[in-house]
């Protein structure tokens, strides 16, 4: 078993520490500008073959092997087979592992990330909205990079290869472009998108002449980023925490995004938004809404007659009261509507893929059980295959097929938590936990191996992550 890749309780002590010693904002930030880091290089794309794993490939054509070995060159799948002969080539010994493609995170707040320091569940005063709205204002480009970074960090060390980082504290095209070079220094594939700032006014559009800019900076790049929008809340959600926007507003930044040629994306906590939307001509395909609580049948209808993609986010959405809705999987599913799996954020716990899928399964039985079956491969499908679909990219992502990206992880079969194994899809759901996450590669670049990083100094990441929120407070006034 590898030892504890991230530690929270480092963090927390760092950050208190830091706080207590009242260091300035400047000094921390003079220590390490973004100018002037040295970003250690990515690992290069070799070739190699994982040799001997049990592979769970997501694609109906190519099916499963209880062994089988994948070939990789030039960041791209070459073959997946039985047995591969291709003696000159390294081997990846996955013996005793499970082979599949990694997992896909098709909504997260990575800029709230170093918020984890001071974020509780217990204490309203400190619980995500409030700490988020209060150190939201105070963030500097650099704050933006360093809680990426620590995001991403954690969600490399879960098993995730592909994340939508759903920015809506975009202060600045140069808060946007810090946030995008923290996902291209991890090396993990994604989406950016781009939206306004915490404490905007409601009558105010997002900054979409900066959205321009950013478009022609970044896209497009070597196929690993994707840009899109956020969009703050519609409808009638009487308590809207992240702001309600009205229709003209809504219309005005998405006919923006569409003209760029980018996705949306919009949050539907509260009363449902979907009829209000259709109404007014906005849903197509483009469209990803995020948590699926309280859908009517005709919305359902709606959403897949349109194309619209829904993504869930099992732990979070568990631990809101039964009068913000229960998670419509099982009728989103019967409808037909394309669902993906997320985590939302990892300030109020942690990136954990396994426990995602194992509480959405819980939540399923607990309300529906044996009328709408469930698989534990369809739960993998969710958090694998699905995840692409929603974000535009099973093109290149999502399962194991020759010709696509090499975004694979090797999940250990013989840790204590699992072993003697026995279904593989059964040990992902029911067993697993990111300590057993032993290799993740992402574009054919191996960025974990035997647990551990295999060139992000991760230390450095949690220090600077300490840092930053230490400052946060500073000017904040919070300490
Ligand atoms: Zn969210």
């Amino acid at each position: 078993m590898s030892e504890p890749k991230f530690d929270r309780r480092t963090v927390l002590k760092a950050a208190t520490a830091l706080a207590a010693a009242g260091l300035a904002p400047g000094l921390l930030f003079a220590q390490s500008g973004s100018g002037a880091r040295s970003v250690k290089a990515l690992p290069s794309r070799d070739e190699f073959v994982i040799r001997g794993a049990t592979i769970l490939s997501m694609d109906a054509a190519i099916g499963d092997f209880a062994r089988g070995d994948v070939h990789v060159r030039d960041g791209a799948i070459v073959a997946v087979a039985k047995e591969i002969t291709l003696p000159a080539a390294t081997s990846i010994d996955a013996r005793g592992m499970i082979c599949m493609p990694g997992f896909i995170d098709t909504h997260v707040h990575l800029w709230t990330s170093v918020c984890r320091a001071v974020i509780r569940m217990d204490d309203p005063k400190f619980g995500y909205f409030p700490v988020t709205n209060r150190l939201g204002p105070h963030y500097a480009p650099e704050d933006s990079y360093r809680s990426v970074r620590l995001g991403l960090a954690e969600a490399l060390s879960a098993g995730a290869t592909t994340v939508h980082n759903w920015a809506h504290n975009v202060r600045s095209p140069e808060h946007a472009d810090a946030e995008l070079r923290g996902m291209r220094d991890m090396g993990l594939r994604g989406r950016f998108s781009y939206g306004p700032a915490q404490g905007m006014p409601n009558d105010k559009p997002m900054d979409l002449d900066g959205l321009a800019k950013i478009k022609r900076e970044w896209m497009p790049n070597d196929g690993m980023l994707t840009l899109g929008i956020n969009s703050r809340n519609v409808g009638s959600d009487p308590n809207p925490l992240r702001g309600n926007v009205p229709l003209n507003i809504v219309k005005q930044e998405w006919s923006g995004a569409r003209a760029l040629g980018l996705p949306i994306t919009l949050h539907t906590s509260g009363p449902s938004p979907v009829k209000y939307l259709d109404d007014a001509g906005l849903l197509g395909p483009d469209v990803q809404l995020v948590h699926p609580l309280l859908t009517t049948a005709e919305e359902r209808q709606i959403l897949k007659e349109r194309g619209v993609s829904y993504s869930t986010s099992p732990v979070g959405e568990a631990r809101r009261p039964a009068s913000a809705g229960v998670i419509q999987l099982a009728e989103l599913l019967e409808a037909g509507v394309k669902v993906s799996l997320s985590t939302d954020n990892a300030s109020s716990y942690s990136f954990d893929y396994f426990a995602s899928m194992r509480m959405l399964y819980a939540l399923h039985q607990h309300r529906v059980g044996q009328r709408v079956p469930l698989t534990a491969q369809r739960l993998v499908q969710l958090a694998t295959l699905d995840g692409a679909v929603d974000l535009g990219i099973a093109d290149r992502t999502g399962s194991l097929k020759p010709g696509k990206r090499a975004d694979i992880i090797l999940v250990r079969t013989g840790d204590i938590n699992i072993a003697p194994a026995g279904d593989p899809y059964e040990t992902l759901v029911s067993f697993a936990q990111p300590r057993n996450v032993d290799t993740v590669i992402a574009d054919g670049r191996i960025l974990l191996r035997a647990g551990r990083f295999t060139a992000l100094d991760h230390a450095e990441v949690l220090k600077e992550a300490a840092e930053s929120v230490a400052a946060l407070r500073a000017r904040a006034n919070w300490n």
